[in-house]
């Protein structure tokens, strides 16, 4: 069944918005990574970059509007020349602000002084790790990036990021390694909590589990392996109610590199903007009018739905 059709049915009613209580910001697809599961194809040959302009026209949103969270995501969103600049603006205006980071840019040349640039503006971090033993994440990753990222995580414990400290959180997250789901939020939390603390010494506040959407390099893979089709199906087939309210695009809203709004990040990435009837850019952003709107749904949003959720 359509996504689209499968919500009329379950909430009588369209997919709309809840409230905007963050700006998620994606500032260029250039990473310094190129992971296999990227729903947004970031790669270090990615163009796509947010200009000044449009950083401005952003900070002239979180000034003017009752939104207190900007969540900066990319690529490797450090890369963008304009980054600090917005961190350091965005927190002069009181907004909390989170970093999609990847962890390893942290040792390319020109950004080993950002752990010590998030310590001192208080930014959340939520990091990749898509598992807690060594294989595992560089088979997804590349060569080295477990032992990389276990490194960066040393150092920003050793900075103050560490559980229990709401001030300077250091968030993980896990992607299946393959066509399945993810398994349930807590209990692989403790695991992660218990083997990392045991073989590397290491803590970190929350776990966050996502499932792997169908789209970008992961959407790639599926077609080359003759799984989508049933990749799908498993999403479709694990629909659960009970991940409606929590869906992120009933939460925030998206602005692309080009300040072009959607209804979050996967949307950003197949093209998929925000309904016809909205202000369709951040220069007339429109928080009343944007926060009742109803949200752009595909197929693909079966990723967010299935089993406990991806939000
Ligand atoms: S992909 Fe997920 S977050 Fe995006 S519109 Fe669909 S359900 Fe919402």
């Amino acid at each position: 069944m359509e996504f689209k059709n499968k919500i009329s049915e379950v909430l009588q009613n369209s997919l709309n918005s809840i409230e905007i209580e963050r700006l998620q910001d994606n500032v260029g697809y250039r990473c310094n990574m190129a992971c296999k599961h990227c729903h947004v194809s970031a790669g270090p040959g990615r163009t796509e970059m947010m200009e000044k302009d449009i950083v401005d026209q952003v900070l002239d949103v979180l000034k003017k509007h009752e939104i207190r969270t900007l969540d900066i995501t990319g690529g490797a969103p450090e890369m963008n020349p304009h980054f600090t600049y917005l961190v350091t603006a965005a927190k002069k205006e009181g907004c909390h602000v989170i970093v999609r980071s990847n962890l390893t840019i942290f040792f390319e040349k020109g950004f080993e002084h950002l752990p010590e640039f998030y310590q001192e503006h208080d930014v959340e971090i939520t990091a990749s790790l898509p598992y807690y033993m060594n294989s595992s994440v560089d088979r997804v990753r590349g060569d080295g990036t477990f032992r990389k990222s276990i490194e960066v995580i040393k150092r920003l414990n050793s900075l103050g990021y560490e559980n229990g400290n709401s001030e300077k959180k250091l968030n993980l997250v896990y992607n299946p390694s393959g066509t399945f789901l993810a398994p349930e939020q807590k209990s692989l939390e403790e695991d992660y909590r218990r083997e990392l603390a045991a073989q590397h010494e290491i803590t970190f506040n929350h776990l966050f589990t996502f499932s792997n959407m169908p789209i970008g390099r992961f959407k790639d893979h599926l077609d080359k392996t003759g799984s989508l089709g049933k990749y799908l199906k498993t999403l479709e087939d694990s629909f659960n109610p009970c991940t409606l309210d929590a869906l992120m695009c009933r939460h925030l809203i998206s602005v692309g590199w080009d300040g072009y709004l959607y209804d979050c990040d996967f949307n950003q990435v197949l093209g998929l903007h925000i309904n016809d009837s909205c202000p369709q850019h951040i220069r007339v952003f429109d928080h009343e009018f944007l926060k009742a709107r109803e949200i752009s749904v595909g197929n693909h949003c079966y990723g967010c739905t299935a089993g406990q959720g991806s939000t």
